[in-house]
């Protein structure tokens, strides 16, 4: 079976004669005398298309042969039209490829080997060995760029057991007795791969990498290339200006109205803090002022303040807790149909035993929160009714 991929990475269409159909797990597993199908392989994701017009749902390859997954049975045997998705191959190929490039970087400016690749849906990232600082990754992106534009040939090589000796190989080579290829990147890198790679390093275009993070003993580096890369670049670069437009700065003053922003915030929140305490202490010595005990032989002098309020539930809390401040005073505030009580921590009262039974929440002895299913008019009604009836 002829691996045409291997002879010319480029080609899209094919003839060729259907050997064998087998039936397994509900799909058809096709084996033809000859494929530009690749099955995957060394991080790359196999191609998918279409033979005799019908869809490629797979292609794997098992025992030396390559199996090429399908729905529906075709009806011709010879000369059937098979068609690879051209853009999924380029894509698989040049983030592939990519990935032979930073490694071949990051081993020859730095002497660090890669350790795993992976290629993703959206990004791929590659694992390099030990810890990278951001100068390290920032010249591995300029020179793996530098590398791109120099368009050098890649070289596919195939040597025998006697030549493989003499090659450099920047990793070891696989416990195999079959034909090892051998990816040739002049002045840069040279590897074992049984992936498609394109013909030239300016084929990738751009390589931009993204971020990075520790994972297990190595560095985990998610990079772009290819048009995933200039897509993503192009993308940024819209978000940059719109984000410039707002701050009304260039693309370096940025950051630094941001951080102008965001102090300004702080501040400002303070400020907003600090006044909104104010107000609550003016607000609770106005309603302590205003409010009228009740008197009674086993509580003289008791405050009770009922009240309803469209402020936030954060600063009804705030000034229901000032109750616990002060002596002889309940407090019963209202935001819609949510409820806030609170007592003076010198009283023997059970807030829980005063309220009606359309009530729901809970809190501690001295503060409860909570809502009122409906009609808030007779909760109060009710409240004060209990009030007088346990108090006084
Ligand atoms: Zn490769």
């Amino acid at each position: 079976m002829e691996r045409l991929y291997y002879n010319n990475q480029y080609i899209n269409e094919f003839l060729a004669d259907i050997l064998d159909i087998s039936f397994v797990d509900d799909k058809y597993l096709v084996e033809l005398d000859k494929t530009a199908f690749f099955p995957g392989g060394g991080g790359q994701f196999c191609d998918l298309g279409t033979i005799d017009n019908i869809e490629v749902i797979d292609v794997f390859e098992k025992d030396k042969k390559i199996f090429h997954v399908l729905n529906k049975k075709p009806s011709n045997l010879k000369n059937v039209n098979c068609k690879i998705n051209q853009k999924r191959r380029l894509d698989g190929m040049h983030q592939h490829f990519a990935q032979h490039i930073l490694s071949g970087c990051f081993y020859k400016l730095f002497g660090k080997n890669t350790t795993a690749f992976h290629l993703g849906k959206e990004f791929s990232t590659v694992d390099i060995e030990g810890e990278l600082s951001l100068d390290e990754i920032k010249k591995v992106e300029e020179y793996a760029n530098y590398i791109i534009n120099q368009n050098i040939e890649v070289k596919t090589l195939i040597p025998n057991k006697n030549e493989l000796k003499k090659i450099k190989i920047r990793r070891d080579l696989p416990d195999t007795d079959d034909d090892i290829r051998i990816i040739h990147i002049e002045g840069l890198d040279t590897n074992c791969c049984c992936g498609v790679h394109p013909k030239y390093t300016l084929e990738v275009k751009v390589i931009k990498i993204k971020r990075w993070e520790k994972h297990k003993n190595s560095t985990r580096v998610k990079f772009l290339a290819g048009d995933r890369a200039i897509n993503y670049l192009f993308k940024r670069d819209y978000y940059l200006t719109d984000v410039c437009k707002v701050l009304k700065s260039t693309d370096k003053e940025a950051t630094l109205y941001i951080d102008n922003l965001s102090n300004k915030l702080k501040d400002t929140k303070k400020q907003l803090l600090d006044l909104e305490k104010k107000v609550i202490d003016f607000e609770f010595e106005s309603l302590l002022k205003n409010s009228k005990p009740y008197h009674s032989d086993k509580i003289d002098n008791l405050n009770v303040i009922i009240k309803r309020y469209d402020e936030n539930i954060n600063y009804l809390n705030k000034l229901c807790s000032k109750v616990n401040d002060v002596e002889n005073t309940v407090m019963f505030l209202a935001y819609n149909n949510q409820i806030f009580l609170s007592c003076s921590k010198n009283l023997d009262i059970d807030l829980k035993k005063l309220l009606p039974s359309n009530f729901k929440g809970g809190g501690s002895k001295f503060l409860i929160q909570g809502i009122v299913s409906n009609g808030l008019d007779d909760f109060f009604d009710n409240l004060d009714f209990n009030i007088r009836k346990e108090v006084l």
